[in-house]
């Protein structure tokens, strides 16, 4: 038999013990180290996380024609395992078609952030001389990778107008084969004719059905857009100057124009000659926050290199 006292005495220690185990319990639950997980499911030091970072090569293609920074990815091997890209890539990449089926290929230097362009040939044939310069300032930078800074990309598109540019070079190389001046066809002051006074007039050429109609307008546009690209220079011949974007003229494309004016023999302001521009590259541009400016060429022959190579580097340098 137990006694009373006995009984209370071993409740007692019953009640102890199990205070104890409830004591050391809550404890056990509380301490921090319990819920922390373990190393293996953080994803940060993961030796595998750098995998999943990468996007698999479908993901890849159905955003391609989003962000550039993809592009990237899907056109330079390399770039797939290198985190950051090189200062120094390069890359082409064909942005659409002309109107016979001719590529419209834009040539990138650097990986910067400040995405910056040169577009040559809009005016196809008829001003030939600009294409084969862009063709020079793409072979020099393939050259001179370093001549496009660190925080720079650079994409020079060396002929939009590839149909004219086969055609003839002379005055019927000027349109493409639809006919129409491509530098007429922009979202911008469109007008499907003008006074054609003061104006080139030598053959005859329209500015298209409806703004952007032709193949070559939309694939700049979207480059464009797609790329972000801040500031824009369109080459032509000849011997016009520097023509700001705007009417009027935009401030940042005035800036622009002022700095290249400085570095180069090219009028600014530039000649004018009365004629009123509708439909042009460079005020769509400006009015797409793009500083843009068209450069005329001395001649329509001499490719004027080495003032061009001075241009190139004020515009890679230049800051709005
Ligand atoms: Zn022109």
């Amino acid at each position: 038999m137990i006694s009373k006292k006995n009984l209370k005495v071993i409740i007692a220690l019953e009640i102890l013990i199990l205070g104890i185990i409830l004591l050391a319990g809550i404890r056990l639950l509380l301490t921090p180290s319990r819920i922390v997980p373990t190393p293996t499911a953080s994803p940060v030091h993961s030796p595998t996380a750098a995998q999943t970072v990468i996007p698999s090569s479908s993901a890849i293609s159905t955003t391609v024609e989003i962000t550039p920074t993809q592009s990237i990815i899907l056109s330079s091997p390399t770039a797939e395992v290198s985190v950051t890209p090189s200062p120094t890539a390069q890359q082409s990449l064909i942005i659409g078609k002309s109107v016979l089926g001719n590529p419209l290929t834009v040539y990138q230097f650097g990986s910067g952030q400040t995405h910056r362009m040169i577009v040559a040939g809009i005016h196809g044939g008829y001003e030939w001389n600009t294409v084969q310069l862009a063709e020079k300032l793409i072979e020099y930078l393939k050259a001179n990778p370093s001549a496009v800074p660190l925080e720079v990309t650079l994409y020079i598109l060396p002929s939009i107008n590839p149909d004219g540019y086969d055609k003839e070079f002379g005055a019927k190389g000027r349109a493409n084969t639809n006919g129409v001046d491509i530098n007429r066809n922009f979202d911008a002051f469109w007008k499907a004719d003008w006074d054609r006074k003061g104006c080139w007039n030598m053959e005859p050429i329209t500015a298209g059905a409806s703004p952007n109609s032709e193949p070559e307008t939309r694939a700049l546009v979207s480059f464009l857009m797609e790329y972000d690209i801040d500031a824009l220079i369109s080459y032509h011949s000849a011997a016009l100057g520097i023509f700001p974007g705007g009417q009027p003229p935009d401030a940042n494309s005035v800036h622009l124009a002022e700095a290249l004016h400085k570095v180069s023999n090219y009028p600014y302001p530039p000649l004018e000659y009365g004629c009123k521009y509708t439909g042009q590259l460079i005020d769509w541009a400006s009015a797409h926050e793009v500083a843009a400016v068209d450069i005329e060429l001395t001649t329509h022959s001499e490719l004027d290199y080495e003032t061009n190579l001075k241009v190139l580097a004020r515009f890679m340098h230049w800051a709005r």
